[in-house]
């Protein structure tokens, strides 16, 4: 997921234009920043290439998350149905806006079970929070019925499956509201930064005060004169990170179509194992393609081909979600032993300190047989063959079990 790749003299050129007048602050200084308006343009580029509505900048993925919460009035006492597998920034949000989070399986998809969902619905469930890992999707079309059905907010967390869609539409604009990430490893990135995504008015309005101290910001080129309807905090992007983005996302199609091809060639070639099997995907059409992900019969042969990787220095883009101290429950140790620096709310840390004895065998028997290869836009054909050879020997020694462990 890797805009970081093709990093150049777009990037240089949209920075630049901040350095040249100093103004490296999104609002105001309306003379000296001559016209230059970065983050404006980025919201006004992203809501034209993703088909939203409204989208507001974040200074990270996290304070999207958290600001779309918080417009969405998600709070105290809510609870919020979210995913075992996803990067720690999906609970850490949850929990900033004083949530509860309620950990549910995933299926195949990576993403959550609607079936999962449907059975952890309480009458203080408040959201469910699909996140599209790794480049593909959930179920949207089940997630949604789910949500209508139960008068739910849908809030999408896209911050790794920019560009993907489902049936169309892209996927961060298809809820309530959804996020992206546009951190350094995203496919694209402004360094630092993160946008909210929504059709509502009401929301984005929101999102645009409470990033910004509650500013309403319509005091004109006087932000003394903004009046404050709620309190806020400061989620604000720099200029300088939407310089880059703005460069980025000029790119992302290209980047896209590379990452397409180059899932293609590999999957192609690790496929011809029959062992192997895939992700379900949703809409295959839709997928980002920022990895493959794909699965061996059990966690004994993959953990084989783990070892067998490392023993040979290869193992170096094949991600082990299940054994990751990030994105599995499994090692969120300091989210189980409701680790917080300050005290908290005495419903959430038992919450919390309830996941250290509930056990997860659904998602288990997904993650422990998972392995998703990032794409890299940088590979050439010769290297993706070479690559994939290699995977394919690996997988069939653990699968023959002379794995270096065995
Ligand atoms: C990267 C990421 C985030 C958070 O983004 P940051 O910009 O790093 O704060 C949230 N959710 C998921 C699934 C992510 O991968």
């Amino acid at each position: 997921m890797p805009g970081f790749e093709f990093w150049g003299d777009e990037e240089r050129k949209e920075v630049n234009d901040v350095l040249e007048t100093g103004i490296l602050m999104r609002y105001g200084f309306d003379g000296p920043r001559k016209g230059i308006w970065k983050a404006k343009e980025l919201e006004q580029e992203i809501c034209k290439k993703f088909g939203s509505e409204y989208a507001h900048l974040t200074s990270s993925g996290t304070s999207a998350l958290t600001t779309a919460m918080a417009a969405l009035g998600i709070g105290h006492g809510d609870e919020v149905i979210m995913p075992t597998f996803t990067f720690v920034a999906s609970f850490e949000a949850v929990l900033s806006v004083g949530a509860t989070p309620v950990l549910v399986d995933v299926d195949e998809t990576l993403t959550l079970d609607p079936k999962a969902v449907e059975l952890a619905i309480t009458p203080k469930t408040k959201c469910i929070m699909p996140v599209h890992m790794c480049g593909s999707m959930a179920d949207m079309d089940a997630l949604k019925n789910i949500c209508d059905q139960h008068d739910l907010v849908l809030l999408e967390d896209a911050c790794q499956s920019i560009g993907a869609s489902y049936k169309g539409r892209m996927l961060g604009t298809i809820g309530h509201a959804g996020t992206f990430s546009f951190d350094f490893v995203k496919t694209m990135t402004c360094g630092e930064g993160g946008v909210v995504m929504t059709n509502n008015k009401d929301v984005y309005t929101k999102c645009d005060g409470y990033t910004d101290h509650g500013h309403d910001h319509l005091g004109g080129a006087d932000r003394g004169a903004d009046l404050h309807p709620f309190i806020g905090y400061n989620y604000r992007i720099s200029e300088l990170h939407a310089a880059v983005g703005l460069a980025q996302i000029r790119k992302v199609d290209h980047f896209l179509s590379i990452q397409k091809r180059n899932h293609q060639l590999l999957k192609q070639i690790i496929s011809q194992v029959p062992e192997v099997t895939f992700r379900a995907v949703p809409d295959p059409a839709g997928d980002s393609c920022t990895f493959l992900s794909w699965f061996l019969p059990t966690e004994e042969i993959t953990v084989a081909f783990v070892e067998e990787m490392k023993a040979q220095g290869i193992l170096a883009g094949n991600f082990y979600w299940y054994k990751n101290n990030w994105h599995y429950i499994s090692k969120w140790d300091h989210l189980k032993n409701a680790d917080f620096l300050n005290s908290q709310s005495h419903d959430i840390t038992e919450k919390l300190r309830s996941y250290a004895s509930q056990s997860f065998p659904a998602s288990d028997q997904v993650m422990s047989r998972c392995i998703s290869t990032a794409i890299s836009l940088m590979w050439t054909d010769e290297q993706i063959q070479e690559k994939g050879e290699k995977m394919v020997a690996a997988i069939s020694k653990a699968l023959a079990g002379q794995s270096v462990l065995a």
